[in-house]
């Protein structure tokens, strides 16, 4: 069989489908959990801003108001009634008074000087004109009297009502931001679990063997918690946005030092203690690695910068691995040696000798 490269090509498409899964079940959680959070505000019924109205109270309101309207109503049909007789008896007035002026200036036109009981009785027919005008006035007048009383009326019940319904839309604003705060917190008790368990595989199973079914679950429950829960944040002036946005980046920066911390002194006592303790501990993974990149594979620090030559007193440069020392410059590691079957140099951290195939050791 020749040679097809086909273990480390199985490799590299099983952890590219495996990435894949990983990204479609956190995909198809988060599209769920997207769903299921959209649908939580059905939990309860959202405030009606009617049932917040007293309805019985606005209702005795109103019928005294149409009453009074149509009282007022008949006060002013009775009023244009009024007005009407008043327009007719101005023009009849006029009318008289005209003919009577004409009337007098052709009297003295002609010169007659008698008949002063007609032109007493003429001017009695106006001055009665003029009563019957007063009268009718003052009919108005009493209208209008009448009507103040039930105007006020109207004034205060249209007073009363309003007080009524910004009492009701104030109750209402309460009632719809305790809904919800309430709705908010349902959300954050359903998604707060979420994440939590994300944490936790992530803490306990981001590295096992089922690492793409962990790693979908987290991606879902940081979405849900980061991206899924912001829609609904109530925003109380944006404070509890803030208030979040700070708390993570505390709990992540503490987070990451702590990490950062544990690491460093992981990498102390390891280098605490002895080479050859630490020769065992250095995985066959590491050891390529480290051989690649000419890093000590316990100190990480490169082995092949300078080689210290006491012949010429100065440190030279190493280009070579053939020229590396045999031991790390920095830590003590032993580095290079001969291999115990058939005495080739090779690097003791790798498993077998590259000349004979025995198995090394440090
Ligand atoms: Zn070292
Ligand atoms: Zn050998």
């Amino acid at each position: 069989m020749s040679y097809k490269g086909s273990l480390r090509r199985m490799e590299r498409v099983s952890n590219f489908l495996l990435v894949i899964v990983a990204l479609s079940l956190g995909g198809f959680l988060s599209a769920l959990g997207n769903k299921m959070l959209g649908d939580f505000d059905r939990l309860w019924k959202s405030p009606d801003s009617d049932s917040f109205q007293n309805k019985p109270a606005l209702l005795a309101l109103e019928n005294q108001e149409s009453a009074l309207e149509r009282r007022i109503g008949d006060l002013d049909a009775q009023e244009e009634a009024f007005r009407r007789s008043l327009n007719v008896v101005q023009r009849q007035s006029a009318r008289e008074k005209q003919s009577f002026n004409d009337w007098i200036q052709a009297r003295a036109a002609v010169g007659s000087g008698e008949d002063d009981a007609k032109v007493r009785e003429r001017a009695r027919a106006l001055d009665d004109f003029r009563k019957a005008e007063d009268g009718w006035r003052t009919k108005m007048e009493g209208i209008e009297t009448a009507k103040q009383p039930f105007l006020k009326k109207q004034s205060e019940l249209s007073a009363e009502k309003e007080r009524l319904e910004q009492e009701a839309e104030k109750n209402f604003s309460r009632a719809q931001k305790i809904y919800a705060l309430k709705v908010f917190f349902a959300r954050l008790g359903f998604v707060g679990p979420l994440l939590g368990l994300g944490i936790f595989l992530f803490v306990k199973a981001r590295k096992s063997r089922f690492w793409p079914l962990a790693w979908g679950y987290i991606l879902f429950s940081l979405y849900a918690f980061f991206v899924g829960l912001v829609p609904y944040l109530p925003s109380f002036g944006g404070y509890i946005r803030l208030a979040v946005g700070a708390l993570l980046s505390f709990l992540a920066g503490y987070y990451l030092i702590k990490q950062l911390g544990r690491y460093l002194d992981r990498k102390r006592a390891e280098l605490q203690a002895s080479t050859q303790e630490r020769a065992k501990t250095i995985k066959e993974e590491t050891a390529f690695r480290a051989y690649k990149s000419h890093a000590c594979p316990s100190c990480e620090k490169d082995f092949l910068l300078n080689k210290w030559s006491p012949g010429v007193r100065q440190a030279v440069e190493v280009r070579s691995v053939d020229d590396a020392p045999d031991f790390c410059a920095h830590c003590g590691l032993t580095l290079f040696g001969k291999c115990a079957a058939c005495g080739r140099r090779n690097f003791l951290h790798f498993p077998f000798c590259s000349a004979c195939g025995k198995t090394l050791q440090v």
